[in-house]
């Protein structure tokens, strides 16, 4: 069974990250999106509310488990028998910041590859940050989340 893990704060879920997973969906048996927790971290949505978000943007496939962790990625890959990690690449800078974690993870386990999908140009301006503004400073922020997500609920 070919496992990726899908790691992110997820603070929300954006159109970027369903795109990723859907192109994901093809080459992986399962992918697992798993919400990070950081105890350090504020975060603006709860973690109930983002894995219920998650579960609703994928309720049409079997394919896809929202998961929880705190801790090593790695660790909750070999938890959970997955090979790969998935991330989403939008531009140059991504990819800087995703190449040092990647090596950084072959350090810690050879046998887990990182696996990079290019996000669509329509969701590269997408960032869950700037989301987060514009949700706090009242925007209408649902071109830039998935239709089955609604922040205030
Ligand atoms: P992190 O806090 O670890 O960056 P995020 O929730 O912001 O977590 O992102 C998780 C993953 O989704 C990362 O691989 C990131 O590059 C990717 N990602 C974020 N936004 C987009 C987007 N608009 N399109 C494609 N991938 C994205």
């Amino acid at each position: 069974m070919k496992t990726a893990v899908f790691p992110g704060s997820f603070d929300p879920f954006t159109k970027g990250h369903e795109d990723i997973v859907r192109k994901a969906l093809p080459l992986f048996d399962k992918v697992i999106v798993a919400i990070g927790v950081n105890s350090t971290k504020k975060y603006l949505f709860d973690l109930e509310k983002r894995e219920r978000w998650i579960h609703a943007v994928f309720a049409d496939t079997d394919q896809v488990e929202v998961v929880t962790f705190e801790g090593l990625t790695v660790d909750l890959c070999k938890k959970h028998g997955a090979s790969f990690i998935l991330r989403g690449l939008r531009n140059p800078a991504d990819f800087q910041y995703e190449s040092n974690i990647a090596h950084m993870n072959e350090g810690l386990d050879p046998s887990i590859q990182s696996v990079f999908l290019l996000c669509d140009p329509r969701f590269a301006a997408i960032n869950a940050s700037i989301v987060r503004e514009i949700f706090k400073n009242g925007g209408d922020v649902s071109n830039f989340i998935p239709n089955t997500i609604d922040l205030h609920a």
